[in-house]
């Protein structure tokens, strides 16, 4: 089946008790034994749940994974991928991955001797350089957050499998419908579906797709261990989130499209970060490994802190928050929302200026939208 029937029908459905065509929500801690050392299939629900369950089996084959977990939000599911390492493993990743996610490895994890070292994904060199006899896992984002770089997923695939890495992709920004990374042998794919899988900012949730047993046995085990699971509820609103992602990708990428164009003509835009534009530097690769260019636009302001400011209090439609991927359009300030936990000197360092702005297109009108950011950048 393809994509947009998968997003509606995978998994068990209807509902084998009741033939409820809606996911029912299985609301419940505990699960009745029919025997001693008998189940029907849940016990616990931190374990398995079989609202939870519908909702995994659904991501891992928009995926094309083997399996998929639910979690509670997209750090928990970070958090956990990452204890598959040990004290004494070394990861490379993006020096301009979610600053989340650089929060996580480098004030958390280092604290119990896992190392990272973070380049610059544009090149076979740099990840090369990178990588020291003790080197597990190569954790990759892309379009990656907020400047929308492109990582050629088949070169660092290939760099991966030749030292004998583990690969992880955060594929949050581009969702299983614009990107699909285990066509290119990625091993574990990991989302926020706090963003656009759920796509109506009301839930927190994560998921981590695998492609063996031997991975899928290993995550189900420290999801366990370390009670990071989605709840029923948050599981439900996801499921029904999915639904509709492929009509709402393709409506936030052309919402996407119209506003990088008029953005690029404005005299008060210095720099358009969209993946879709001829002039990004990542365009040709995303055109042949995604099959979209996502929903975010980034920009940079002509002038200061000043003309930034005014732009980020003008703005009346786009509403100035942290997250992506709903149905609402979004404004982000990176330097001080999503990348205030990245230290000023490493912001610097990968681009992330005082002067950006990122937005999340939602599915509004497009006109409505470029009215709302020309009258801003006016203000500007
Ligand atoms: C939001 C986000 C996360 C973290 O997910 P939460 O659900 O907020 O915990 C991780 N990676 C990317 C790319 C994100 O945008």
């Amino acid at each position: 089946m393809e994509f947009e029937t998968l997003a509606i029908h995978a998994g068990e459905r209807p509902d084998k008790t009741y033939g409820a065509v809606a996911v029912p929500i299985y609301q419940t801690s505990t699960f009745a034994f029919e025997d001693i050392g008998k189940t029907r299939g849940f016990d616990y629900s931190r374990t398995g749940n079989p609202t939870r369950k519908i909702l995994e089996d659904t991501i891992a084959s928009l995926e094309g994974g083997k399996a998929a977990f639910a979690f509670a939000t997209g750090m928990a599911a970070e958090t956990t991928v990452i204890h598959l390492l040990s004290a004494g493993d070394h990861v490379v990743t993006g020096d301009d991955i979610y600053g989340g996610t650089y929060r996580l490895f480098q004030d958390v994890m280092t604290r119990f001797g896992v190392e990272f070292t973070f380049v610059r994904m544009d090149s076979r060199r740099n990840i090369e350089a990178a990588i020291r006899p003790n080197t597990r896992l190569l954790w990759l984002e892309t379009p990656s957050n907020p400047l929308l770089n492109i990582v050629d997923l088949e070169m660092a695939v290939d760099v991966a499998k030749k030292h004998n890495l583990l690969t992880a992709i955060d594929n949050t920004f581009a969702s299983p419908y614009f990107l699909k990374p285990i066509e290119f042998g990625i091993d574990l794919v990991v989302h926020s579906t706090t963003k656009y899988l759920n796509g109506h900012c009301d839930v927190l949730g994560g998921a981590v797709v695998t492609t063996t047993d031997n991975l899928t046995e290993r995550v189900h085990f420290l999801l366990n261990a370390m009670g990071t699971p989605a709840s029923p509820f948050d599981s439900w609103l996801v499921l029904r989130g999915i639904e509709t992602l492929p009509i709402r990708m393709e409506r936030h990428q052309a919402n996407a499209f119209a506003v990088a164009d008029f953005l690029g003509g404005h005299p008060a835009v210095k720099k358009v970060y969209f993946p879709g534009l001829e002039s990004h530097p990542g365009h040709d690769i995303a055109r042949r490994q995604m099959k979209g260019f996502g929903g975010m636009v980034s920009f940079e302001i002509n002038g200061g802190e000043k003309e930034t400011n005014t732009f980020l209090r003008s703005i009346k439609l786009f509403v100035l928050a942290e997250s992506l991927g709903g149905a609402a359009s979004l404004c982000a300030h990176p330097a001080t929302m999503t990348h205030a936990s990245m230290p000023e000197e490493h912001r610097r360092k990968v681009g992330i200026t005082t002067e950006l702005v990122r937005l999340s297109i939602g599915l509004e009108n497009p006109g409505d939208l470029i009215e709302d950011l020309k009258q801003a950048l006016e203000s500007s």
